[in-house]
């Protein structure tokens, strides 16, 4: 086999709680997350000896151990005892330490992209169980779409699918470490999301209710930056606005092309960051194989 592409979509929360700090040290969450359209490329070619060698593109990324997709190739080799090795090159086009799971969605790719390349014949089930050993968000990115996330994050429900929306995305110049906005949470003093409303509300389709119903306990709105894009993102006809993950990207959803584009040209003044995309159409990822 020549060479495997692969898309690495990124993905927005809806909702993000936390219900509790567990006796191993990870938080319980329960969250509502759905696939973007804006995605990293990948691209796998095998090699004869066993080594895992990366180059990246567009972001700025460890290209060694450190690299989330060495470690989803390395843990499939060693898993398999494939005799294999495989060159790993990353266009990177999501933000990196965004809360956009940019890694997570790269290593669930890598882990899609080898089953094909090494022929291990592994279901997509299997894919979550071996993610979930790399990275929390990492089951969910094995097959995207929109799913509720319980446990660390790892453990998963598919619902009814995010109707189609054009979503523009902020990331100011810092980023946030994901330990770090856990380790500050206060849990005695946090509004919970609606969960249950929020999966309602995306059954029936209704993008209003559903953009009223956008909650994240870890979203922090402290910092200058962030407020000036809060400002203007609630202040554009936006139907919600939200910090995905542990942040430090917002999110604004619209119905309306035209408003996002509003939107969008407005933060390019003073952000250098902003991304205009789509919520992903739910499809079946499939690796793109040529000879
Ligand atoms: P999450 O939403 O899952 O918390 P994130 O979007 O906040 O993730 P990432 O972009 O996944 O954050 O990056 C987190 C860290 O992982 C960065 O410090 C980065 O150096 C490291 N990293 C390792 N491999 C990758 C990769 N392939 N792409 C991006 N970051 C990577």
């Amino acid at each position: 086999m020549g060479e495997v592409i692969e898309k690495a979509y990124a993905k927005i929360n809806l909702t993000l709680d936390v219900l509790f700090k567990r006796d191993d040290g990870y938080h319980e969450v329960e969250m509502i997350m759905t696939s973007l359209e804006l995605a990293d490329y990948l691209s796998f070619s095998k090699r004869d000896d066993k080594q895992i060698l990366l180059s990246a593109e567009g972001g700025s990324i460890p290209v060694n151990e450190e690299n989330l997709c060495y470690k989803a190739a390395f843990l499939l080799q060693q898993h398999f005892g494939v005799e294999y090795g495989v060159n790993i090159a990353i266009n990177k086009q999501i933000p990196v330490a965004a809360g956009l799971a940019g890694g997570s969605s790269d290593a669930a790719a890598t882990l899609r992209g080898l089953n094909t390349l090494w022929e291990l014949k592994l279901s997509l089930g299997e894919l979550e169980e071996l993610g979930a050993q790399i990275g929390s968000d990492v089951p969910f990115c094995v097959r995207g779409n929109t799913a509720l996330a319980r446990g660390r994050g790892e453990v998963l429900e598919l619902i009814a699918p995010m109707p189609s929306c054009f979503v523009v995305l902020a990331k100011p110049k810092f980023g946030f470490s994901t330990a770090r906005v856990y380790d500050i949470l206060n849990l005695n003093n946090i509004v919970h999301p609606d969960t249950t409303a929020m999966i309602a509300a995306i059954e029936s389709q209704d993008v209003t209710q559903i953009g009223a119903l956008l909650s994240n306990v870890l979203a922090n709105y402290n910092k200058d930056e962030i407020v000036k894009i809060k400002q203007v993102m609630d202040a554009s006809t936006t139907q919600g606005v939200l910090m995905s993950g542990s942040g430090p990207t917002m999110y604004a959803l619209f119905s309306s092309e035209n408003q996002a584009t509003r939107l969008f040209n407005s933060l390019k003044g003073f952000c250098d960051d902003v991304y205009l995309t789509k919520t992903r159409m739910s499809g079946k990822e499939k690796s793109e194989v040529s000879s």
